[in-house]
């Protein structure tokens, strides 16, 4: 198997830190970098990037984990982490993009609990990550102190649950809900699993890609008593898979949290097949299973990143067949109503009593369409 990369597992060379520094999570959100002179530690910034800084500050935040930065190209502002997380002037070019194009603000029964579904919800615990996604589409949100949740707050959320007992899966979110400390986690968690309708619990956290220190072997000690507990995560590039993020979704997985992926499709970062196709066949060598891919929002400040439908369908197309089935996750769009699948459908035609149906590498298959005569036995 093709080892993952040992970038970012120890301080950048000349580097002022000690390895264990380096690999504690304290210590990495506490230097965090917030200013073009922190950003000049690891990569030389372009003109556009330092005014970008300064005219985006009071827009939307800017940070970045020591840990991301050291996987960003010092000399390619290309670099597809450095552009997921480093501020650039096209995010004030954006006149179609809107502050909340899923509505969650008109669903949301109790502040930050996002409902679209009868049976499960988004619960936005918490308005911190460990670094700010320029294409974050909750931007309107994170960082912002008005979205925190206080424990009283979040205690308000946990009653309207415990009064609604349709819901059985409930999604923690931000946000991220891995940036609390691992008690208040746990309180939280056994606040929920006291619900008796509370089938499942997930946790949406770009922390295994951010800030993989976070998952520690007490983190996931504490988890795994808390079961069925399930891990989304949000790798985007191959480039993030690196051993340290590997082994942070092996830590998770071994504590029996099945672990998925929801990437975004972002111009430029992976709307390509041989990047997507890397992405995914390196997830599951980390038994990550892909499971989205979004279709970018018409988020603000994000226009240039945006892909047309059609790319990202060509993309899954391309995967079709080309790779593990379980490679390849469902391509969305998210949209007020939910998440609806983008094809590709292989079903071309009905003919009679048969279905035509198209298989990945183009070729046509006539099968016999089943008649549907009423209940067994009957
Ligand atoms: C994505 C999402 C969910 C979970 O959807 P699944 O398709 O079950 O993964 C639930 N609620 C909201 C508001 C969401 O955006
Ligand atoms: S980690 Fe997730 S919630 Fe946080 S900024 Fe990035 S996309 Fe948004």
């Amino acid at each position: 198997m093709k080892p993952f990369s040992t970038r970012g597992s120890t301080p950048p060379p000349g580097f002022d830190c000690t390895p264990d520094q380096w690999s504690d999570p304290s210590w990495q959100m506490r230097n965090r970098i917030r200013t073009v002179d922190d950003l000049a530690r690891f990569v030389t910034p372009t003109d556009d990037e330092v005014r970008a800084v300064g005219a985006l500050a009071e827009r939307f935040r800017f940070v970045i984990t020591p840990y991301y930065a050291s996987l960003m190209d010092a000399d390619d502002p290309s670099c597809p982490m450095r552009r997921q997380v480093v501020p650039r002037m096209a995010e004030l070019d954006d006149p179609a993009g809107l502050a909340d194009p899923l509505s969650e603000v008109e669903h949301s029964p109790v502040k930050n609990v996002v409902r679209v579904y009868p049976d499960r919800i988004a619960f936005c615990v918490n308005n911190e990550c460990a670094l700010y996604c320029r294409y974050c589409l909750r931007k309107r949100m994170v960082g912002e102190p008005e979205w925190a949740m206080k424990k009283r707050e979040l205690g308000v959320a946990l009653e309207w649950i415990r009064a609604t007992p349709e819901i059985r899966d409930v999604l923690l979110t931000g946000g991220d809900p891995l940036v609390y400390g691992d008690d208040r986690l746990d309180w939280l968690l056994g606040e929920l699993r006291s619900i008796p309708h509370v089938d499942i619990i997930r946790l949406g956290t770009r922390l295994p890609v951010t800030l993989p220190f976070r998952v520690t072997e007490a983190l996931c000690a504490m988890l795994e008593r808390h079961h069925p507990i399930w891990v989304n995560t949000h790798f985007n590039h191959p480039a993030e898979l690196t051993e340290a993020a590997a082994a942070a979704c092996d830590r998770l997985t071994r504590a029996g949290i099945p672990v998925g992926n929801q990437s975004v499709l972002l111009r430029g970062i992976n709307d390509d097949v041989t990047t997507m196709k890397a992405l995914c066949e390196g997830l599951v060598r980390m038994r990550v299973r892909p499971y989205y891919c979004y279709q970018a929002q018409m988020l603000e400040g994000t226009a240039h990143f945006r892909v047309p439908v059609e790319r990202g369908l060509e993309i899954m197309r391309a995967l079709r067949g080309r790779t593990s089935g379980f490679a390849i996750p469902l391509y969305v769009l998210d949209t007020p109503y939910g998440k609806v699948p983008l094809g590709p459908d292989g079903l071309r035609q009905r003919d009679g009593d048969d279905v035509v149906v198209e298989a990945w590498d183009g070729r046509l298959w006539r099968e016999p369409n089943p008649v549907d005569d009423g209940p067994e036995g009957t």
